[in-house]
Formats: structure tokens, sequence, C-alpha cells
């Protein structure tokens, strides 16, 4: 994989550090483990990852994508990254994104873009571009990414690979950067259902370090992408939602979809049509929310803490410091966020757009529990369009968030979902997902479906 990374990350840019030595140390340690007579730690031992910058690894830069952090070493793991070498992971290095995982293109990276595998002048999606793309390219064998507004799932979707967003506190948020808290959640990326069980598997479980993390058993992912390898879905209903399709969505995409409805419906499974009428509120709702708890956290890159620290000369005062700092750190999309988050919050507006977002967000719950009373998964097409060229909504962002409308909702619940590979678009020859949305800690479910359908 080291090799290969050397060959094609020129073209494509997955990675914004190879961490060659620490890689070949851990993939030693595995070896040596073996060779003194002990069996692999876990199924997974050996096997080389990339990691989303977003994550914390001690010792190895993280960037999170913005020059506010350029220079930043970690003095800790987050407990993702712990919990991988734990498992003899080997990972390969960090991925490019999104400048603080805002975006759907990782245009936004202060680094310079990723590269789609597929074809060069095209998005990765995004923010986790990079992660995507590096399994896609075979740069690696399995990623991490995270998902806040579908940042798993859309550069799954636009790059032919499966991407998953756990349950909301399924997986420990301590030491991941933090976006927007009640939506961020660290997820796995693969080229299978099943490799992508076998990360979530090692990656999930109960965190005393992270207050939203919950305190149940893992689901049985594994297990479930076994079942569905089978082949047999008779007796799990899936419900289609209605509102996703039409107007802003490629015929290529709904044309994959409906293919992928049928292919369903010949495994077995019960297909029926779902209404979830406030669904079309949840992209407005979320660039609510999600910029007002960004505009929140992102006040901790103060020019004190971590890297970035300009005019720092004497002559200028602390507060001077912080807002030079900050002028200089932070890309566009950052500061549009910032902007729309404080006004969002401030006195006198908040009842109107981020009380009004989150009496939305109860509605979006309320729709997915009574679609769970009468189906198992709901199915869309994970994003709208197969992926744009690079430069083409860069400067037209309503443009840019249109591409999570399928994605959000899931968020907002804190609900479980996949994007897996659904063949080519017969528009453009490009990658199409279809999305799998299932109950919170329910996540099993998306693996017994998405294997029995890839
Ligand atoms: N594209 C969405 C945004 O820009 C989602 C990002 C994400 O999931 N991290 O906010």
């Amino acid at each position: 994989h080291l090799d290969r990374i050397t060959e094609v990350d020129d073209h494509i840019h997955a990675f914004l550090h190879v961490d060659t030595a620490g890689a070949l140390a851990a993939a030693k340690a595995v070896d040596e483990g073996i060779a003194g007579g002990n069996a692999p730690v876990s199924a997974l031992a050996g096997v080389p990852l990339a990691l989303k910058d977003v994550l914390t690894t001690e010792g190895v830069p993280t960037t999170c994508g913005s020059k506010t952090l350029e220079g930043w070493i970690p003095p800790y793991d987050a407990t993702v990254t712990r919990k991988l070498r734990e498992a003899g992971v080997v990972i390969l290095g960090k991925t490019n994104m999104d400048e603080f995982a805002m975006g759907s293109s990782t245009e936004n990276s202060a680094y310079g873009p990723t590269h789609n595998p597929w074809d060069h002048a095209r998005i990765p999606g995004g923010s986790g571009g990079g992660s995507s793309a590096s399994i896609a390219a075979f740069e690696a064998a399995i990623a991490i990414g995270t998902d806040t507004g579908g940042s798993i799932r859309q550069p799954g979707s636009v790059t032919g690979t499966v991407g998953v967003k756990p349950t909301y506190g399924g997986v420990s948020r301590y030491g991941l950067v933090a976006f927007s808290s009640s939506l961020d959640q660290a997820g796995p990326c693969a080229r299978t259902v099943l490799d992508a069980a076998l990360l979530h598997e090692v990656i999930a479980g109960h965190d005393p370090l992270d207050s939203t993390s919950i305190d149940a058993p893992v689901p049985p992912v594994v297990a479930a992408a076994r079942q569905g390898m089978t082949g047999d879905l008779k007796g799990v209903k899936v419900g289609v939602v209605k509102e996703f399709g039409g107007d802003g969505y490629q015929l290529g995409v709904e044309r994959s979809f409906q293919a992928a409805v049928e292919q369903l419906r010949a495994l077995g499974a019960e297909v029926v049509e779902v209404s979830c009428p406030h669904f079309v509120y949840a992209l407005p709702a979320y660039y609510l929310i999600a910029p007002s708890e960004a505009s929140s956290n992102l006040a901790r890159f103060d020019a004190m803490r971590y890297g970035l620290r300009v005019a720092d000369d004497g002559n200028h005062s602390a507060e001077e410091v912080m807002s030079l700092t900050r002028e200089k750190g932070f890309g566009a999309e950052v500061k549009r966020r910032i902007m729309l988050g404080t006004y969002a919050l401030s006195s006198g507006y908040y009842d109107a757009y981020y009380g009004s977002a989150q009496k939305v967000r109860t509605l979006i719950t309320r729709d997915f529990a009574a679609a769970f009373e009468k189906v198992d998964v709901l199915v869309s097409p994970t994003t709208p369009t197969t992926a744009f060229k690079i430069g083409e909504r860069v400067d037209d962002p309503m443009a840019m968030y249109l591409a999570d409308l399928c994605t959000i909702p899931s968020n907002l619940a804190g609900n479980a979902a996949m994007s897996v590979p659904s063949g080519l678009s017969d528009e453009d020859g490009l990658p199409v997902g279809l999305q799998i949305m299932a109950p919170a800690l329910a996540d099993d479910r998306l693996y017994r479906v998405g294997a029995a359908y890839e």
C-alpha cells in the first residue's frame, strides 16, 4: 500500500500525511506477534487503514484540513485511533478533508483538493473525500471517515465504495475534533460491506471519555453482514422514501435507484412506499444547527491553545492576535459557517432560527419513528447526482449544500445509515450509491440489507 501511495497519490492527493515509519513499525509488531506464536489480535490485524485528519493521533500531525492547525502534533490518541492500534490495524496516514469537515467535495481543504480516482477532474465527495478516494484508488484497504451531514456516505457514493454512519453515540467522539457535536459521528469506509462491518466492530462501543457515548452492546454488525451475504432478504420490510427524488435528481441516479429497489424485491424483501413529510426541511434545519454548534466549537482556536499564531510581536493586543490569527487561519467556508451560526444564536434571533431548527429536528425524528413502525429499513439515493467537476460548485454554496439532501435526516435523528455501491450511472458512467437507513442501535440491519444487495 505504501508503494501504491507513492505511485498514485500525486494524482489523487488522498493523503495529507503518510506515516511510513509508524505504519511499518505497526505491521512489524503484528508479524512478530504471530511469529512468536500469538494469534492475531483481531480480524483486521495487519490491515492497512487511512485515517481522516480530524481524529487525533499521538505524535502524528492532525490538521483538520486547516491552516489553523498546521504543525500541531496532538499529545494523545482519539479513542477510535487507540482502538485501531489495539486491534493491530496499520495506520498508513491521515487523509485530506474539507476544512473542519465543512463541505461536500474536499475542495475546502486548505491543502488543495482530492481527485476522484474514477475521473481526476471530478470531486471525490466530502468532507471525507480523502478517506473514500484512498480505498477507491487501492492506496488503503479500509478507512475511517466522520459524518456530520453525510461526509462518509456521500464520498462513498461518488467513489463507488461503502460508507457507514453508525448510530450517534455508537462510536466515541473522544479525540474527534468537534464540528457539530450533536451530529458528528465517526464510521467505516471500505470496499465491501463485510470489511465495513469488521471495522465497525473494532471502533464501536461505550467510552466513558465521551459523555454522549451510548452504554449499550455493539449491534451484531459482522454477523448481520454474513447473514446478508447469503442473499436472502425474505421477511425484511423496506420503505422507499417518497420525498427523495424528482427535481434536482439526475435521471441516471433515479434509474439506478429504481433498479436497486427491484433487486431488493428480487432478493425477497417486501418493498413499500413511505412518506416522511418533514425530510424536505432537514437541509435548512441542518444549516442552522451545524453552523451554530460550529461557531461555538471553533471558538477554541484562539491563537493561544493550538497551532497558528500571527502578529505575536509585542505590538499587538491579545485580542488583535486572536482576530488576526483567525482571519488568516480559517478559510472562506469556515468563516461563512461561523458567521451563520453566530447570527442564528444571537439574542433576538435565537428562537426564530436555532429554536425553529430544533423543532424541525424533532419532527424529523418522529417521521423516522413512524416509518420504522412499518418497515425495517428505509432506502433512497445517497446523493442526487454523481461526482461533479472540481470547481463546478465552489462559488455556489447552496448547490454544494444540496449534495447532502438525503443524508442529513439520519444525522438529525441520530440514526444509523449506509451508502452501498449501486453500479454506474447509465448517463455518465460514474458510481451511484444506494442509501439504507435504520433506527438508532439497529446498525446491524444496514449490514444485512447492504451485504445482500452489493
Ligand atoms: N457537507 C455537509 C457540510 O458541509 C456535511 C459535512 C459532514 O458531514 N462533515 O456541513
